[in-house]
Formats: structure tokens, C-alpha cells, sequence
């Protein structure tokens, strides 16, 4: 069977990946069962890296110890991401030189945010070959429409960390749109409203025979659900001020509990008209509020209406009235809100697509498009995709004007050439300088890479003869070579954008990568029994409490009790098949206890008692489900 390339959609907050299952896109869920990995990556006590739910944690413990939204800092230099740091906690590399790549301190060490990327695809590119039970080594990787070369070079470097080729970058709204399979419908204009955790991105998309094209963008870098949960987090720490005379703000577990408690109340609010928000606060006390979702709209209405402006942008933008819009889509896990899906409907005056998970979309039309480059199955292999620049690129040339050479919207793959002279007598050398952008002075262009043609034999002014070529290949990267064509003198780079990795530090990340390969995997074998340790200890808790632990024998009692402490013992060790051995032995233990948990929840259920949920959901004997299981 041919390699299998699976899609990944690389979030801020949060990144999946999937696979083509037959002619069905479909999520490959983590060991947890879970299919969203949060983009969160965290540095242990024994200086391990841990990626995912796993690592959420450590942001709340010890912040210095873990990284977030790292997506915001790919591919930017120091300059760029001054305002966005004063809104995080991560601390920098100091002594970066100008144009150097950023290094995050984490504990002790620093990092370069394709480092910590690649941790996150490395945790998908494992999920993926669990799954498969081979190895995976070729993937599609999503982008926002907007990311300008360095960023997408960025990606694509924390792809080959990963030890995965990037076959292709995909704009984010395409993928959107090719999980819905809107490809099919030739010609069209789509608009992609895409509400995540932390971002707002809308994107207005031209669909030409097949061709998806970006002809909008705009939106909003620090607006989604966050700003939401803190708004509620807010109103429950003055409501515990008030009913309590309990100031908790500055106690970091105390609303670290609180946001959890209105994640899932926001959550829940999605789909059911009310529901409570229920914090045990630390020293036991608790708080309850009933929300109703019209009071949370109230609350949260000022965060959404903040959408309406980016979209009339863009849609003036591409010229476009909301009539003219054929088909929205709804992506990101934000637009669950039934308050946001309104405000889509009214804004594009129609019913926008959310019949997939909106969490999961972008994910999806990746596997779709990883499956047309994979050579997969006949149905999708004639689907030509193609996509478009977003911006212009062009030379500087003489008196600091720019030449363009692609023009914005090309679609690409492109290649294009122009030629050049020089502009002084007896001039050997030609500094080429690389822009993008679409002002007409290079001061006011982005500055994508420099570089000399040297060499030229001394000639009049305006008789050389030089070649400059433009390549850009499906992923948005560029190739500039130069070439004069009388004396043959040729020089040429692939453009290495300002605070991009030279190929050089890429390919030594890789080898040290290999060189940790297998301390990590041991590594993560533990780490990964000890969770499921925790998991069975805390269950077994709830067994006991349950009156079933009293129907057991002393016997049973025994023998569950030697084998809980030796769970205890040997979790704290690093040896593997110690932890895995005892897990096993106290599932097997626990089986009984489990099946008289049941049978007592549903016989109190038929009795027309309240059934205890936890007990069925936790029973001590479930190990984590694998395979399908579902995150709404
Ligand atoms: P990103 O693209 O930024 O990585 P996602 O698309 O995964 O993020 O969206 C994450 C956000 O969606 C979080 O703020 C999360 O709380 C929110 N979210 C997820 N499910 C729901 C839901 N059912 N109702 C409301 N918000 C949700
Ligand atoms: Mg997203």
C-alpha cells in the first residue's frame, strides 16, 4: 500500500490530525481518546517534553515551564512580537542579534518556536502511526491564509524537525471549504468565518473551475473563546467577592479551577438552554451559579459582535455585497455558540456550514488534500488544487523602486523572469534584494532575503544582460536565481527569509532529535503509564466509596489493596514494565468490583433512582478508550 500522508491542522490553541478512510476524512484520536491535542508544550522536572492535555498543567504550576499559542511567534523576529509578549508570560532569549530566529526560555533551555511546533506534530506524527501501527513520514500542514513567507517557511521547518516532509502547506479556509467538498460546486465565492480559541480570521474565497483563490482576508489576532472565558471568570470571582467576602484573584488555583468550571458551562451552553457553573473552591467552599444561555449571550455579545467588522472589511475588500456570497462556513471550536452562528447567518444571509465538527474541519480537508497528493483513491486523484500568492514579490531596483515579478494572486506553483542591466559603468557586482509586498517603494515592502551577483566582467552601463527568475513552488516558497547572460556569472538563493533557520540549523535539530529519539520514546512510555496509574488510583478512589466495595470479599479487598500500593510504588520509578505489569494486575483485580458497580447503577437506575454517573463513566476496571470518542 502506498505511504499514507496524513493532514494536520497546526492551531494556536489547539491541533489535530486525520486521514483519508476510504472517500471519509476522518480524525485519529489520541491515546486518550481524545481527538483535539492541545498546542501546549511543557518541560518536566527531569527536563522531558511533554506535549498536550498533559502539558496543560505545568501552565498553571510552574509557567515558566511550559508554552502556548506558539503559533503567534512563528516565523517573527523580536521587533514583531513585542506587543504580543507583553500578553504572555514567555520570556526570550535575550542577546538575539537582529533578524535571528526567536528563542522561548522554557525552564533552562531555549527554543526556537519551530522546535516547539515540531514537539506538537511529533505528538500527532505518533498518534498517527499508533494508529496505523506504521510509520508516517508525509503530511499536509494547514496555515492561516495571511501567513507571509517566513511564516510558512517557519511551519515548514517544524515539519522537518518533526521528521515529517511537509508535502504541502494549505491555506486554512481551502481546507475548510474542501472538507465540505465545495471544490465540487466549479465556480463560487465562499466565506470562511473561523472563531478558534485565541484568533478570528475571516476569509473570503473565490472558487474558479475548481481553483480555490484568497481574495480576502482580515480579522482580529487576539479575539475567540479566551476572551469569553474571561469574561465569565471575571463575574464568578466578583460573585465569590460578594456572596463570600472571598477576594481570589490573585490565587492562581483558585481561578484556574474557576476557568475550567466556565469552559464547561460555555460548552455545555451550546446545546442545552441553561446549566451551572460548579467550582470547589480551594479550603472546600463551593460556588454555584445557574446560567442561562440568554444571560450568557448578554455577557458574551460584545465579544462576538467584535467579528462584524473584520467581515465587512474583508467582504468591501474582495467587492463583494453579502448577496454575492454563495456558500459560509463555520471553523474553529467557537462557533459552536449558537449566539455566533446567528450573527454568520445574518451577516452572509444564509445558512452557513457546520454539519462537520467545526474544531475538526480544517483538519479534515487536509487529510483531503494529503489523500490528492498521496496518490490516493481514483475518485479525488483528477482534483487539481491549486492556490494562489497572497502577496506580490519583486527586486528592488535602481532609485528604490520595486520591480514586481509575481504578481499577488498568482496561482502557484509560478515561475516568472525578468530582466535586468546595470546602472553604472564598469559595475561587477549586483545586490539583489527580494520584497514582498504591493507598495511601490522597497522601503515599504517586507524584506525577504539579499543577495550579491558577483563577478560580472566590467561593461558599459546598461549592457549587461541580467536574468533575474522568480520560482515559487506549492507550498508559497520562494527561489530566486540571477544570471548574466553574456559572461554566464550565476548566483542564486532559496529564499531564506528574516528570522527563518538556515538548512544547517534545521538539519542539526533533526540530528539531535534522533539522537533523544529513544531517551524520548522510553521517556514518554513512562510518562504515559504513570497517567493511566493516576487514572486507575482515582477511579478505584470512587470504587470505594461505592457500596458494590462492600459486596466484595475480604479476599478481594486484599488482594485489591497489595495491588493498589504496589501501583503506588513503582509508578514513582522510571521502569516501564513495572508500571505497565501493575496496572494490569490491578485491572484484572478490579474487574469485579467494576461489573457490581454497574450492575448496581443500572439496578438503582431501573428502581428509578438517581444514577450515579460517575460510577459508570469511571469505573476502575476502564482502561482509556481508544478509537472513537467524541470532544463536543
Ligand atoms: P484554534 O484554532 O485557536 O487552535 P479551536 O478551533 O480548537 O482553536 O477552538 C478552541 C476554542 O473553542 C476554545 O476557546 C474552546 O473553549 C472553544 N470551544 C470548543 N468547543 C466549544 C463549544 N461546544 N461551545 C463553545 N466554545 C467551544
Ligand atoms: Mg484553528
Amino acid at each position: 500500500m502506498a505511504e499514507r500522508v496524513v493532514g494536520i491542522d497546526l492551531g494556536t490553541t489547539n491541533s489535530l490530525v486525520a486521514y483519508m478512510d476510504g472517500n471519509h476524512p476522518v480524525i485519529i484520536p489520541g491515546e486518550d481518546g481524545v481527538n483535539l491535542v492541545p498546542s501546549v508544550v511543557a518541560l518536566d522536572a527531569n527536563g522531558q517534553v511533554i506535549v498536550g492535555n498533559s502539558a496543560r498543567k505545568f501552565l498553571i504550576e510552574t509557567a515558566d515551564r511550559a508554552v502556548y499559542s506558539v503559533k503567534r511567534l512563528m516565523g517573527r523576529g523580536k521587533e514583531d512580537v513585542r506587543d504580543e509578549l507583553k500578553l504572555f508570560p514567555f520570556r526570550l532569549a535575550e542577546d538575539l542579534a537582529d533578524g535571528e530566529v526567536l528563542r522561548i526560555k522554557l525552564a533552562d533551555k531555549s527554543y526556537t518556536p519551530p522546535e516547539i511546533s515540531a514537539y506538537v506534530l511529533r505528538q500527532l506524527k505518533h498518534n498517527a502511526e499508533r494508529f496505523f501501527g506504521s510509520p508516517v513520514k508525509q503530511a499536509v500542514v494547514t496555515v492561516p491564509a495571511y501567513f507571509n513567507d517566513a511564516q510558512r517557511q517557519a511551519t515548514k521547518d517544524a515539519g522537518r524537525i518533526a521528521g515529517l516532509d511537509v508535502l504541502r502547506l494549505v491555506n486554512e479556509p481551502t481546507a475548510a471549504s474542501l472538507a465540505y467538498g465545495l471544490d465540487k460546486r466549479k465556480n463560487g465565492t465562499i466565506a470562511v468565518y473561523d472563531l478558534g480559541g485565541g484568533t478570528f480570521d475571516i476569509s473570503i474565497l473565490k472558487l474558479n473551475d475548481g481553483i480555490f483563490e484568497v481574495i480576502a482576508t482580515n480579522g482580529d489576532t487576539h479575539l475567540g473563546g479566551d476572551d469569553i472565558d474571561n469574561l465569565l471568570i471575571a463575574i464568578a470571582l466578583d460573585d465569590i467577592q460578594g456572596d463570600m467576602g472571598l477576594d481570589l484573584r490573585r490565587n492562581g488555583e483558585a481561578v484556574q479551577r474557576i476557568r475550567k468550571a466556565v469552559i464547561d458551562a460555555k460548552i455545555a451552553l451550546s446545546s442545552s438552554e441553561k446549566t451551572v457553573i460548579a467550582v470547589e473552591l480551594p479550603g472546600g467552599k463551593l460556588y454555584q451559579r445557574e446560567i442561562t444561555r440568554e444571560a450568557f449571550e448578554g455577557i458574551v455579545r460584545p465579544v462576538v459582535d467584535r467579528t462584524v467588522e473584520p467581515c465587512r472589511q474583508a467582504m468591501k475588500d474582495a467587492g463583494l455585497t453579502p448577496d454575492q456570497i454563495d456558500e459560509a462556513v463555520l471553523v474553529g471550536g467557537s462557533t459552536r455558540i449558537p449566539l455566533v452562528r446567528q450573527l454568520v447567518r445574518d451577516l452572509f444571509q444564509r445558512e452557513p456550514h457546520c454539519e462537520l465538527n467545526s474544531d475538526e474541519v480544517v483538519a479534515l480537508g487536509a487529510a483531503v488534500q494529503a489523500n490528492i497528493l498521496g496518490g490516493g483513491s481514483q475518485a479525488t486523484q483528477d482534483m487539481l488544487l491549486l492556490d494562489v500568492t497572497p502577496l506580490s514579490l519583486g527586486i528592488e531596483a535602481l532609485g528604490g523602486v520595486v520591480a514586481k515579478i509575481i504578481h499577488r494572486n498568482s496561482t502557484i506553483p509560478a515561475s516568472a523572469t525578468e530582466h535586468f542591466t546595470t546602472g553604472v559603468e564598469g559595475q561587477t557586482n549586483v545586490a539583489i534584494h527580494v520584497l514582498q509586498g504591493e507598495r511601490e517603494l522597497a522601503k515599504d515592502c517586507r524584506s525577504l532575503a539579499r543577495f550579491d551577483l558577483k563577478g560580472i566582467p566590467p561593461m558599459p552601463a546598461g549592457l549587461p544582460r541580467i536574468e533575474v527568475k522568480f520560482l515559487i513552488d506549492a507550498n508559497g516558497i520562494l527561489q530566486v536565481s540571477a544570471r548574466e547572460q553574456r559572461s554566464g556569472k550565476q548566483a542564486e538563493i532559496q529564499v531564506q527569509p528574516s528570522y527563518g533557520l538556515t538548512d544547517e540549523q534545521v538539519e542539526n535539530m533533526i540530528l539531535e532529535s534522533f539522537d533523544y529519539a529513544e531517551q524520548d520514546l522510553a521517556q514518554r512510555q513512562v510518562i504515559e503509564a504513570r497517567n493511566e496509574a493516576e487514572t486507575i488510583l482515582t477511579a478505584l478512589e470512587k470504587g470505594r466509596s461505592n457500596q458494590a466495595w462492600q459486596h466484595l470479599t475480604d479476599d478481594e479487598r486484599k488482594i485489591i489493596e497489595i495491588l493498589e500500593a504496589e501501583v503506588r510504588e513503582v509508578k514513582e520509578g522510571q521502569d516501564f514494565q513495572a508500571i505497565r505489569g501493575a496496572i494490569d494486575a490491578l485491572n484484572q483485580a478490579t474487574m469485579r468490583l467494576a461489573e457490581l458497580m454497574m450492575d448496581s447503577a443500572v439496578s438503582s437506575a431501573l428502581k428509578g433512582k438517581t444514577m450515579e454517573s460517575a460510577d459508570m463513566g469511571e469505573g476502575p476496571v476502564a482502561p482509556h478508550p481508544i478509537g472513537k470518542a467524541e470532544f463536543k
